[in-house]
């Protein structure tokens, strides 16, 4: 980053002093010029941005039981990996692993990727992804815009590996969102996505919502959200909805970590074949198996009733609501429904929402739809 303020005189080399000879003394100065001009830029870059909206939807099926959908979508970078991605290059300066000359490597299904190149960018930082081949081409293309560098695998669970290793390899550091993402998000407040939904929730009739329903990639969001509610003793619950091919629903099930997963999920952006250190078994109070053509099904429904397209991981957000909201409604129950949208169904446009695409991976929506419609119109199954 080229030096744009007086630079302050950096700490001066150790002498070699009787108490300390040179022969006993290390060191490796902090470039805090750096540290602050990096600093001050993520902070500029959170004031130009405006708070993510929260939109609700009211549903024929459902009177009562409003549901509420954070729109991540709206972030710089198209999703709720915004947040994540800044939270980790700050807690990498803060830490001393990220200073003016490392590379900056991950593993990512793309959109935390897409979001880290923006940050990258902005820092004046070298920045690689590690990819599974199969990641969309619009965010792959989103990548190379914000002059970040894509290095593919052939699975899902080949991305820490490698990059661990290419991080090794360039001196650089491995951001490691799965580790970091529930440690580098400030979980007790300081305008984390849970504390703004309740926030933005303070002027609804149910302004505690019943459930906060999400989907899990690395953990971190429904882990932010789990915390905050105790931290804050808030009557929510939290539901987990995870697609197949992923080991999160059966690893809580059985309250087992060690569980993996050989073939990677076809619901980008969510579903693991490890359960990642970020996931948080203790604050989620129920888990939902979705299945794929199910959460597909869900995320066009979702689309036509918001007039916009949504992602496929919204779409399993979706079918666990109407799971949750079906269920009030068998008991009588009212109150509200809490949801993200997680990222735009524009970067899927050749994929989740070409039928040609569809058929060739065997997702199979019609029945799915014709079901959720239903559903979604009589609050019946
Ligand atoms: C990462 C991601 C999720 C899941 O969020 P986590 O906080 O990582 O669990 C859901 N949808 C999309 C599109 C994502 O990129």
């Amino acid at each position: 980053m080229q030096a744009e303020e007086p630079t302050r005189q950096a700490a001066s080399p150790m002498p070699d002093s009787p108490f300390c000879p040179a022969d006993r003394i290390v060191t490796r100065p902090t470039d805090h010029d750096w540290v602050r001009r990096a600093a001050t830029r993520l902070e500029q870059d959170r004031r130009r941005s405006a708070d993510t909206h929260l939109v609700r939807l009211d549903l024929p099926g459902f009177d009562g039981i409003p549901i509420y959908l954070k729109d991540e979508s709206t972030h710089p970078t198209g999703s709720l990996k915004h947040r994540l991605a800044r939270s980790l290059f700050l807690y990498g300066i803060s830490n001393g692993d990220i200073g003016p000359a490392t590379t900056v490597v991950e593993a990512s299904s793309g959109s935390t990727a897409v979001s880290e190149a923006y940050f990258a960018r902005l820092l004046g930082l070298r920045f690689v992804a590690v990819m599974p081949r199969s990641t969309s081409r619009a965010k792959v293309d989103a990548i190379a815009q914000y002059g970040g560098k894509c290095h593919f695998v052939d699975s899902a669970d080949a991305v820490y590996a490698e990059a661990a290793k290419l991080a090794e390899e360039t001196g650089g550091f491995y951001l490691d969102q799965f580790t970091n993402a529930a440690r580098a998000t400030d979980w007790r407040g300081n305008n984390n996505i849970a504390e703004s939904i309740f926030r933005q929730m303070q002027g609804e009739a149910d302004p505690v919502p019943e459930w906060i329903v999400m989907s899990a990639g690395t953990g971190g969001t429904s882990a932010t959200i789990g915390r905050y509610i105790r931290y804050k003793d808030l009557r929510s619950s939290l539901c987990v909805v995870d697609p197949e091919n992923s080991v999160f629903f059966d690893g809580w099930k059985d309250k087992r970590r060690d569980l993996t997963a050989k073939q990677s999920s076809r619901i980008e952006g969510i579903g693991r074949p490890r359960v990642e250190p970020s996931f948080i078994p203790g604050v989620i109070d129920a888990m939902i198996r979705v299945p794929d053509d199910a959460s597909v099904a869900a995320m066009q429904v979702l689309s036509a009733h918001l007039f916009r397209k949504v992602g496929p991981s919204t779409g399993t957000n979706f079918f666990g609501v109407l799971c949750m909201a079906s269920e009030m409604k068998r008991q009588g129950r009212k109150g509200s429904i809490v949801t993200l949208l997680c990222d735009s169904g524009e970067r899927y446009l050749d994929t989740y929402y070409d039928p040609g695409w569809l058929r060739s991976c065997g997702i199979e929506i019609g029945p799915w739809a014709a079901r959720i419609e239903r559903l979604v119109e009589t609050g019946i199954g």
